[in-house]
C-alpha cells in the first residue's frame, strides 16, 4: 500500500479551522484499486479540510484526465475530469455505521487515510458512457472503425431477417 501513504492525514493535534492538502494521482494509485475501467490517468486532487470540535468537513476536487478506451470505436480516449465530492467525518466513541457521506472515526484515531475518498471522487466524476465527443472532450472517433462497425451491424441485422425467414420456411415445409 506504499502508493497510498501520501494520502494519510494526521488529525491528532490538527488545529480547528481550515487546512488544505494536495495529492497527485497517477497509474501507481489506480493499481491499488484494481478496476479494469480505471487504470491510467493524471490528476491533481485538492482537499479543503475544515476541522470543527466534533466533526470535520472534507471537500475534494479532482481535476485532470483519465485514459481509457472509447465505448464506440475502441480507440484510446483521454477523458477530462473535474469533479467535487464532500464528506463529513464525525468523531465518536460509540460504534456508528458509516454511510455514504458520513464517516465515523474514534476520538483516539490519530490519522485518516483519504485514498478511498479520492478514488470515489474520481470514479463518481466519470461519465457513464465514455466516448470521443467533439463537444465534451474535443476528440473524434476513428471513422474507419465506425464505418466498419455499421456495415457489420447491418449485415448482422440482415442475417437476423434471413434466419427468421428460413425458420418460417422450415415450419411451413415441415407441415406438409
Ligand atoms: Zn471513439
Amino acid at each position: 500500500m506504499d502508493a497510498l501513504t501520501d494520502f494519510i492525514i494526521p488529525i491528532i493535534g490538527l488545529k480547528l479551522g481550515e487546512h488544505s492538502y494536495q495529492f497527485n494521482v497517477d497509474r501507481q494509485f489506480f493499481k491499488e484499486f484494481d478496476n479494469t475501467d480505471l487504470q491510467e490517468g493524471c490528476l491533481q486532487v485538492d482537499l479543503i479540510l475544515k476541522k470543527r470540535s466534533n466533526h470535520m468537513e472534507l471537500m475534494f476536487r479532482a481535476k485532470g484526465s483519465i485514459n481509457c478506451l472509447c465505448d464506440r470505436c475502441g480507440g484510446d480516449l483521454k477523458l477530462p475530469l473535474d469533479h467535487q465530492e464532500m464528506r463529513i467525518v464525525k468523531f465518536s466513541q460509540e460504534d456508528f455505521d458509516n454511510t455514504d457521506d458520513v464517516l465515523v472515526i474514534g476520538r483516539e484515531d490519530y490519522e485518516i487515510n483519504v485514498s478511498h475518498i479520492v478514488y470515489e471522487t474520481i470514479f463518481l466524476g466519470l461519465p457513464i458512457r465514455k466516448f470521443h465527443d467533439q463537444e465534451t472532450n474535443g476528440q473524434k472517433c476513428d471513422e474507419e472503425v465506425i464505418k466498419r462497425l455499421k456495415e457489420y451491424q447491418k449485415k448482422e441485422a440482415n442475417k437476423g431477417v434471413d434466419d427468421r425467414w428460413s425458420a418460417l420456411k422450415k415450419l411451413l415445409t415441415d407441415k406438409d
